[in-house]
């Protein structure tokens, strides 16, 4: 008998997760060479690769990015990370359980696993294997009263038996409760985003201390639960970076030479985004720059009121989103696309007849810088980003063949954010570009081969023989150390059939090996484009592949 196996619809089909996808050949030859050509754009402007994990604490998150954002609200995929399976299988195991008030070995089994937790659980908080927070230790003493007026309640029929199983109910709701809040592990989240990791790191490795501004560039996957459609996905990509500048304690000694630094670095780092498209042949690309004030001053305070006030007086007309942030966010009304909300939204007051004489400063000076480098732009006063955290430069960068989805690039200042997460008062520019969106936009572009970049020579060997064999093995060895690219078959083909291979796998040359080449020491290279031939000795033939 041979043993059988699973019935085809018992065995599971795996995908990929909703909103996640294999990048695949050739088109990761694409995405090498986009992040290649950041690593070489960045360098030259000084920036030096950081790597941070995918997951941090997700309370970094909640506070860089803000609690009260989609991102953190509803798109991060958070976990529980802890040592303690069995014992967090026990928790739901009681969580589902329902004792019957009349079956005494029933509620004596349920009180008994209420203990085997308290044993295991009390040891891990003793041991600090769990966090002692004070909803971990409340959980504890509620967990241990319930434990002990269970077995009594149970026993206690005054009343009557609908009585009875009332309060006992109540008692195991407590426990269920008990055990919801508890946390046997750091809640951790994977990123949705990298400026709070980044920030993170400057603190905890005291890079204060080091020449000032950091400057730090990332490229890796951020995870948000968002619906995914072209353009969005749950896994993407960002190419980003940050500076990350000390404060002085004599900084306002000379504030106008301040203003005038920043905005030296907005321009640089925007000017740094704009080169790197630029190098990549991105198509249509528009920048999009506005100021939004200072999060310290009046300037962006008075706004908001006057702003908040404004559309108080509008808001019958406004949708439900936009009337929710009048309250939450007046700012990011401005971000609305609703068709019917247009004509409304142009005639609100514009932040820039309202800044402060430093922002207004400011903002003149990133536009002069700018115009220094060549770096074209438009202003768009609508143009918030929704973090509190923001303040000043704003700027955003599309691109062509997008659709809705065609925001390539986000980015602005963001002075405090480090103090906020616990460090040093420190200045802060950064943007994150969406990797996904560049390259599709690229490959929109038709001429994406061109940018992938030059492919070293493809040659396919075509070896027949014994004799030929060993030396298509040597030649094979040469050409790779050379940089070529080689197909060595593994079994021996006719003539015709090894040429054919070589076409369909988009080999430009067959390297001839027959008995007569190795006798002579010749080897006959073809081009299969023309079917030209041509005659090569060893080393000849390194030569002549190495120059292409
Ligand atoms: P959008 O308004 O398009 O949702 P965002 O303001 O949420 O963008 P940021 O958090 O500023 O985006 O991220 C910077 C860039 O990352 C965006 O301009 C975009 O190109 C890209 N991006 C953001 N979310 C996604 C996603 N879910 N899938 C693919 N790319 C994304
Ligand atoms: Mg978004």
């Amino acid at each position: 008998m041979t043993e059988a196996a699973p019935k085809k619809e018992q065995r599971r089909k795996f995908q990929a997760i909703r909103g996640t996808r294999d990048l695949l050949p050739p088109d990761t030859a694409l995405w090498n060479h986009v992040e290649e050509t950041a690593h070489a754009v960045f360098t030259t402007f000084g920036f030096g690769e950081i790597r941070p994990p995918v997951f941090e604490a997700t309370e970094l998150f909640a506070r860089a990015v803000g609690g009260d954002t989609d991102i953190v609200g509803k798109e991060m995929y958070t976990f529980e990370d802890h040592d303690f399976g069995e014992l967090s299988s026990l928790a739901s195991t009681i969580t589902y359980r329902n004792p019957d008030i009349q079956n005494s070995h029933s509620v004596s089994s349920y009180v008994e696993q209420i203990h085997a937790f308290l044993g295991a659980y009390s040891e891990g908080l003793a041991q600090n294997k769990i966090p002692r927070t004070p909803d971990n230790e409340r959980a504890l003493e509620n967990l241990r009263m319930h434990a002990t007026r269970i077995p009594i309640l149970a026993g206690d029929w005054t009343g009557g038996i609908e009585h009875a199983k009332t309060r006992l109910e109540l008692q195991i709701s407590g426990v269920r409760e008990a055990l919801r809040v508890i946390q046997l592990g750091d809640v951790l989240s994977l990123r949705p985003e990298a400026t709070a990791s980044v920030c993170r790191a400057y603190i905890e490795h005291n890079m204060q201390q080091l020449p000032q501004p950091q400057k730090l560039y990332y490229i890796g996957p951020m995870f948000r639960r968002e619906r995914p459609q072209k353009g969005r996905y749950r896994q993407f990509y960002q190419v980003g970076a940050e500076v990350l500048e000390n404060v002085k304690p004599d900084a306002t000694r000379d504030a106008a030479k301040e203003l005038t630094k920043d905005a030296i670095t907005d321009a640089e780092v925007i000017q740094m985004v704009m080169t790197f498209f630029d190098k990549l042949k991105l198509p249509g690309v528009q920048l999009e720059i506005n100021s939004i004030g200072h999060a310290a001053d009046n300037c962006r305070r008075g706004y908001v009121a006057l702003l908040k006030s404004e559309l108080e007086k509008v808001k019958d007309k406004l949708g439900a989103d936009s009337q929710r942030r009048i309250e939450t966010n007046p700012f990011r009304v401005l971000d609305s696309k609703l068709e019917h909300e247009q004509p409304i939204i142009a005639t609100l007051p514009k932040i820039a007849d309202h800044l402060c004489d430093d922002c207004k400063t400011q903002y003149a000076a990133v536009k002069r810088e700018l115009e220094l480098r060549g770096v074209f732009y438009t202003e768009n006063w609508r143009l918030v980003r929704g973090l509190d955290y923001y303040m000043r430069t704003t700027f955003e960068i599309t691109a062509q063949g997008l659709g809705s989805q065609n925001a390539v690039c986000g980015g602005g200042r963001y002075d405090g954010l480090v103090e906020l997460l616990g460090g040093p008062p420190t200045k802060g520019i950064g943007f994150a570009i969406g990797e996904d969106r560049l390259i599709l936009s690229l490959q929109e572009a038709k001429d994406a081969a061109l940018a992938a970049g030059k492919q070293p020579p493809f040659v396919y060997i075509a070896w027949m023989g014994a004799n030929a064999y060993a030396a298509a093995v040597h030649a094979a060895k040469d050409l790779r150390a050379a940089g070529v690219r080689v197909e060595l078959p593994p079994v021996e083909q006719k003539f015709g059939k090894a040429l054919e291979r070589a076409s369909k796998l988009g080999a430009q040359y067959a390297l001839i090996l027959g008995d007569n080449e190795v006798a002579e020491g010749t080897w006959t290279l073809k081009t299969l484009a023309d079917g030209a031939q041509q005659k090569f000795t060893e080393p000849h033939l390194l030569d002549f592949l190495k120059k292409l």
